[in-house]
């Protein structure tokens, strides 16, 4: 018998979705970058990805990076969060390239490269408007030319994030400016700017609708791979599966009961005041996983005539009166995830995983 609650990863899915994407993006000579951070760098997946036709991996984290490489995978890996100082010997000994945009930190990569003996790769990122990590354009010469003084580290080339903590969105205007600026940097620096790294999955909107500068040769895609969406559009990517995760979990608990709680209302066990409407009575499951596993508005159960109530750290509770098809204690339940809500079922040690 499977454990329950659990996670069934279709790696079939994974595979389909990356050919898909790869496929889509060659067309435009675009390469694409496999994030695993969104199943926390699951090895199997990882590997569904390469399978998939994806040469380089990246990841936030380097935990997740290490991982992958002591499962024996050696493909190219990127860390994709800006890398802290704590953490640079890792970074040299297990990254092949990373997103950077503070010069102290490519300094020290540099000095510990130098030490190891090692060759790094830098992609600068640049600041497109989201306003998350990336030097103001008007900056990157001057530190690119810092860059290029150093030993052992090499600037691969420049990049740019979109839909991350601002929800601004790609444009084709926004990345003609990255390619303009690499240009007149190629100019100033007289070398090439090798990779123009267009963005994340919320970029493949261009590429489909061929609004693409043509120099914009890498994207990196996690979300598009892992679930076949496009968060940003709301969109499922066409040709692609959403449901290569599925999240089950097991009913504990199930009666008849009144839908508004009686008695006096404090808080909950999140410090919140609880609001409900009183609809009658109903039909209500408790299932066996709770907000430590999973991120609540993120489920969507798949069958019909079940929906979410609410969710305390252990227990989830789901309204069956609509269910027509008979239902007991010791029946699943099942959900596709989204985002951030398979963030957190592949954080979560409490699911047990299974592939098929
Ligand atoms: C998470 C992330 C990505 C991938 O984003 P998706 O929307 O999952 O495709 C790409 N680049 C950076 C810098 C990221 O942090």
């Amino acid at each position: 018998m499977k454990k329950n609650p659990r996670l069934e990863i279709d790696l079939d899915k994974i595979t389909h979705n990356t050919k898909c994407i790869v496929k889509m993006c060659r067309k435009k000579k675009i390469e694409i970058v496999g994030i695993t951070k969104g199943c926390s760098a699951d090895e199997k997946v990882a590997k569904a990805m390469i399978d998939g036709g994806i040469k380089t991996l990246g990841d936030s984290r380097i935990e997740n990076i290490k991982k992958l490489k002591e499962s024996g995978i050696d493909s190219e890996m990127m860390l994709i969060r800006i890398p802290m100082h704590s953490e640079l010997e890792e970074l040299v000994d297990y990254v092949d390239i990373s997103l950077n945009s503070e010069f102290s930190t490519i300094q020290k990569i540099s000095v510990l490269a130098q030490e190891k003996n090692k060759e790094h790769k830098i992609l600068l990122m640049i600041e497109m408007g989201d306003l998350r990590e990336g030097i103001m354009p008007e900056e990157a010469l001057n530190i690119i030319e810092k860059i290029n003084k150093l030993p052992h580290v090499t600037l691969l080339g420049i990049g740019t994030n979109f839909c991350c903590i601002s929800g601004i969105m790609p444009t084709i205007e926004k990345l003609e400016a990255l390619v303009l600026l690499a240009k007149e940097i190629e100019k100033k620096i007289k070398k090439k700017i090798k990779i123009i790294s267009g963005g994340n999955t919320s970029v493949l909107k261009l590429v489909e609708d061929d609004n693409i500068p043509e120099q914009v040769n890498q994207l990196r895609i996690g979300i598009g791979v892992l679930l076949g969406q496009d968060d940003a559009r709301l969109r499922n990517l066409c040709g692609t599966y959403q449901d290569a995760f599925i999240l089950t979990a097991e009913i504990v608990e199930i009666k008849i009961k009144p839908s508004f709680p009686f008695g006096i209302v404090g808080r909950d066990a999140f410090g919140q005041i609880p609001d409900f409407k009183d609809i009658g009575l109903r039909k209500r499951a408790i299932l066996a996983i709770g907000k430590q596993d999973i991120y609540l508005s993120g489920l969507t159960p798949i069958k019909k005539g079940i929906t979410i109530i609410a969710a305390s750290s252990d227990h989830l509770l789901v309204d069956v009166s609509e269910f027509n098809e008979n239902i007991e204690v010791g029946d699943e339940i099942q959900f596709q995830l989204d985002y951030p809500a398979l963030l957190a079922a592949t954080t979560s040690k409490y699911i047990h995983k299974y592939y098929n």
